[in-house]
C-alpha cells in the first residue's frame, strides 16, 4: 500500500473568537507520496539544515533527503547514519561541482552563509540541478541576476527558500488580500526580530559573510510580509537605523524601521531587530482587518480577522511543505510560489533601504511593477 502523509488543510471558522479558538481541525485533505521523489543535496549542514530542513524531508512527497555537501568531514558519517546517505551521495566544497554526474540528486538546496550563496547556486546551476537558494536570495542585486542568468543558462527552475509562501495561514492572509474581502487595503504594518546574543564572532555579524546585519535576516521576512499583506510593491521606501549595543554589532545593522507607499496610496511600516523579540503582521483594509500573530516562525502560526474569525489550520512542517511546491512546480508545472524573481525584487527594496538610511531617511522610489508578485 502506499504510504500516505497528510497534508491538511482546515476550514477557518467565523464564529465568536473564544468558541473558534477551541474548535478541533477540520477538512483534512491528504496528498499521497508521488512515484517519483526529486533528490535534495543540501549544501551547508548548519543549524536550518540540521534542525528544519533534513526533519522537513523525513515528511516530504514529492522530495527526499538524497545527499549533502559539507565543508566539515565529522559532519558526513553522522548525516550518513542518520540519514542513510550513501557515501557517493557525499561532496565537499572542493568537489561539489561532480554533483553534475550524479543522476540521485535533482535539486541542491543552499544553505550556507548569505555571501556564499550565489557561488553555489551558480555551480549547481552550472552542474545541471535545479536550485534553492535560501534566504536573502545574495547580498547584491547584482549577485541575484548572476543567480538567475545560470539557472536560465542552464535551463533549470530555481526558487528562494521562502517558506511562508507554503504556509497556510500566510496562505490565507494572500487569499484575504487578492480577492478583497474586506476591500481595499490601506495600511499594513510588518515585524520581525529576535535578540541576537552570544558568540560575537557569528558569521551573522560579518559583513562581509552575511551583507549586513538584521535587515538581511529577519528584515527579509518583514518586507515579504509587508508585500503580500497588501498585494503591492511598493513605489517608494523611507528608512531610519537605531543601534543601542554597538560594541556587539561593530559592522551590521541592529535595528532598522522602514515605511513603504503603495501605488494605491496605502502606506506599510516595516520594523526589523536583532535586539527585539518580535514577530507580527497586520493588515488594514476599507472594511476590516486581519492579523497574524505570531506571522513568521516555523509555525503554528495563528491569525484572526475583524469580523471575529479565528483562523485555524493544523500544523504541519512549513519547509516541507516549501520543498513539495518546487519539486510539484519542477514535477507537475504547477506555479513557482517563490521564484528568483522575488528574491532579486526583495533584494532591490534591502539596497534601497540600506541608501534611505545613508542619505539621512530620504525616500528613494522604486520602479518594480508586479516584479516577484505572485
Ligand atoms: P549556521 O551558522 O547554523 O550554518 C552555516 C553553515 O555554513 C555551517 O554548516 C557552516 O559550517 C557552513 N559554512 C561554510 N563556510 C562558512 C563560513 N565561512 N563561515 C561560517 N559558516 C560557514 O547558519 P544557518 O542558520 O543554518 O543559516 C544558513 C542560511 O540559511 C542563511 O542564509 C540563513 O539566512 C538561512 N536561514 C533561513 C531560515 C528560514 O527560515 N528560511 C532560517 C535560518 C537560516
Amino acid at each position: 500500500m502506499k504510504k500516505m502523509n497528510r497534508r491538511t488543510f482546515t476550514a477557518t471558522f467565523t464564529l465568536g473568537i473564544g468558541l473558534a479558538a477551541s474548535m478541533p481541525s477540520a477538512c483534512a485533505v491528504t496528498e499521497s507520496k508521488s512515484e517519483k521523489q526529486l533528490g535534495i543535496a543540501l549544501v551547508g549542514l548548519g543549524s536550518y539544515s540540521e534542525y528544519q530542513l533534513a526533519p522537513s524531508l523525513q515528511e516530504t512527497n514529492h522530495c527526499r533527503l538524497a545527499g549533502i555537501v559539507t565543508g566539515t568531514p565529522a559532519k558526513e558519517k553522522k548525516w550518513a547514519e542518520k540519514y542513510n546517505i550513501p557515501a557517493a551521495n557525499i561532496y565537499n566544497y572542493d568537489n561539489f561541482d561532480t554533483i553534475a554526474d550524479n543522476k540521485d540528486i535533482d535539486i541542491v538546496y543552499v544553505v550556507l552563509p548569505n555571501s556564499m550563496h550565489a557561488d553555489f547556486c551558480i555551480r549547481a546551476a552550472k552542474a545541471g540541478k535545479h536550485v534553492i537558494c535560501e534566504k536573502p536570495m545574495a547580498v547584491s542585486v547584482a549577485e541575484c541576476d548572476a543567480i538567475m542568468e545560470a539557472c536560465e543558462k542552464a535551463g533549470v527552475k530555481l526558487s528562494v527558500g521562502y517558506r511562508l509562501h507554503s504556509e497556510p495561514y500566510t496562505q490565507e492572509l494572500m487569499r484575504i488580500v487578492k480577492e478583497k474581502t474586506y476591500g481595499e487595503v490601506r495600511y499594513v504594518t510588518a515585524e520581525a526580530a529576535y535578540i541576537s546574543r552570544g558568540n560575537p564572532n557569528q558569521w551573522r555579524l560579518d559583513r562581509k559573510l552575511s551583507g549586513g546585519g538584521a535587515l538581511m535576516n529577519m528584515g527579509v521576512y518583514s518586507i515579504q510580509s509587508a508585500i503580500y499583506g497588501s498585494g503591492m510593491n511598493p513605489i517608494a521606501v523611507a528608512a531610519q537605523e537605531f543601534s543601542t549595543r554597538p560594541d556587539y554589532f561593530k559592522e551590521t545593522d541592529e535595528t532598522i524601521t522602514a515605511q513603504f507607499e503603495f501605488p494605491n496610496g496605502a502606506v506599510g511600516n516595516i520594523f526589523t531587530s536583532h535586539n527585539v523579540n518580535v514577530n507580527r503582521h497586520y493588515s488594514n483594509f476599507d472594511k476590516g482587518w486581519v492579523e497574524l500573530s505570531p506571522a513568521n516562525n516555523y509555525g503554528p502560526l495563528s491569525g484572526r480577522t475583524s469580523d471575529g474569525t479565528v483562523l485555524k489550520f493544523s500544523h504541519q512542517r512549513q519547509q516541507g511543505l516549501q520543498m513539495d511546491d518546487f519539486s510539484k512546480h519542477i514535477m507537475q508545472g504547477t506555479p513557482n510560489v517563490a521564484p528568483g524573481e522575488m528574491g532579486k525584487r526583495d533584494m532591490i527594496i534591502v539596497e534601497a533601504i540600506y541608501q534611505s538610511i545613508q542619505e539621512g531617511g530620504k525616500k528613494i522610489s522604486l520602479d518594480l511593477g508586479t516584479m516577484g508578485i505572485v
